[in-house]
């Protein structure tokens, strides 16, 4: 049967967006317009109407090298004309292999096996999955439960989704459904906050009273994104994995958004020198090119599900390890290898401090925190976002805040000049916005 609505090829392309698109948790219809793109080149967005607008948001997280990458360009022409697509069940291919070992020499020490998933969402659904089996082997079948702190955020299926935090994960949307989870505080705030004795004995005795119930604790390393953009102290990260060891509850560290030089280290884990059993990572993996993500896991974790009575890890997604995907990865990581991206995110974070920090002494701000190539403002209140959306137009910038937070994670190839006018821009929509 056709749609019969007539006006829907009449209508013009702003009008079908806002009645007929859904866009990132929002409204249908739109209660604002969103800004039309028309092509996006190095650190810029270009919209249809003309302007020229600096990225601040490396399209959460992604494009790590700016748009339109030459050498991205390549891997994914040369990949084209070869195959853009093979099942992988049965069958294997170049472009997954080379990314598989280029994976394993950079991820910290100890990851070894590799499940190549779609997106973020599943590679986390895929290290629950492997949590549990994990617990079976060992004959824990009660163990089944993930344990997080609060202020997470792991994605939008339906487990990832029961680990984010309660209150901005909106659990009570989908009431009862929800898998129920353990939650311990969230880590206090600040990468140089000393991990509080407090803090340390709570985490003691959740370990300690939830034992029997807990598959794995999952967290964002050192960086919680999403959830509440905040930083905390890597001694926290280094008491989590010791209790881990200590119960043998596996360790997830969802490096999805922290992964590929953002913190000023390869992966997050690595400012608290531990390796997790298992580890995730997505958005940069294919430096914003395609949807792709992976579920590392240590060797122990892959034997004991190949040991047990359900030998299979059962998850396998249609576009698991696509060769596009692969060779675009693998280009991406290339890049940041050869320009040290660690370091680059270092030389961002000096002079993101230096040119956001003075916002400290506005009355509506309430925090200005930065660690690596990310920049966080956190106002008192929560942002007008149709207001706010109209300023950037005139501000030549392109910011995309959350509740009370504004911030910024520009692509990391920014030079410096980039980085002073973005951070000039964002300061002239917030003057413009108080
Ligand atoms: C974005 C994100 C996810 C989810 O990834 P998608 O590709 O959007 O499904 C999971 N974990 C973290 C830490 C993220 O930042």
């Amino acid at each position: 049967m056709q749609n019969n609505n007539s006006n829907l090829l009449n209508q013009n392309f702003d009008d079908f967006d806002h009645n007929h698109l859904w866009h990132p948790y929002t409204t249908l219809p739109a209660q604002y317009s969103n800004i039309v793109i028309d092509h996006a080149d190095g650190v810029y967005l270009y919209t249809k109407s003309g302007e020229q607008l600096i990225d601040g948001m490396s399209s959460w997280w992604s494009a790590t090298h700016g748009y339109n990458h030459p050498k991205l360009n390549d891997a994914v022409h040369n990949q084209l004309d070869k195959m853009a697509h093979v099942m992988f069940g049965g069958l294997t291919h170049q472009p997954a292999i080379d990314l598989g070992k280029k994976l394993l020499s950079i991820v910290p020490q100890g990851l070894d096996a590799i499940f190549y998933a779609d997106s973020g969402s599943i590679a986390v659904e895929v290290a629950l999955k492997m949590a549990l089996q994990y617990q079976l082997t060992h004959n824990q079948p009660n163990r089944n439960q993930i344990a997080t702190t609060r202020s997470g955020y792991y994605g939008d299926t339906w487990h990832a989704m029961s680990i984010c935090d309660p209150e901005t994960g909106m659990h009570s949307i989908y009431g009862k459904q929800l898998p129920v989870q353990l939650f311990v505080d969230k880590p206090d705030a600040g990468y140089n906050t000393p991990l509080a004795a407090s803090t340390r004995d709570d985490l003691c005795t959740f370990f300690e009273q939830n034992q029997h119930d807990m598959a794995a604790f999952i967290i964002e390393p050192i960086v919680q994104g999403a959830g509440g953009m905040r930083f905390y102290s890597p001694e926290y990260l280094k008491l989590l994995r010791n209790l881990c060891h200590k119960y043998d509850i596996l360790l997830i560290a969802d490096e999805i958004a922290s992964g590929f030089g953002r913190t000023g280290k390869m992966f997050a884990c690595q400012h608290a020198d531990i390796s997790p059993d298992i580890m995730t990572v997505g958005k940069a993996l294919t430096g914003g090119y395609m949807t792709f993500a992976a579920t590392l896991c240590q060797r122990h974790v892959a034997d004991s599900i190949a040991n047990s009575q359900y030998s299979a890890l059962m998850h396998g997604p249609t576009f698991m390890g696509n060769p596009l995907a692969c060779s675009v990865a693998l280009a991406s990581i290339k890049l940041i290898e050869d320009n040290d991206y660690p370091q680059r995110a270092l030389n961002i974070e000096k002079q993101l401090k230096k040119r956001l920090e003075p916002l400290n002494s506005c009355e509506q701000v309430a925090d200005v925190r930065v660690l690596g190539a990310i920049g966080v403002i956190e106002l008192y209140d929560p942002v007008n976002m149709p207001r706010f959306q109209k300023l950037l137009i005139k501000n030549k910038v392109w910011i995309r805040p959350f509740g009370k937070l504004v911030y910024i994670m520009p692509p990391i190839i920014m030079t410096d000049e980039e980085v002073s006018l973005l951070c000039e821009r964002l300061t002239q929509v917030l003057m413009d916005y108080f």
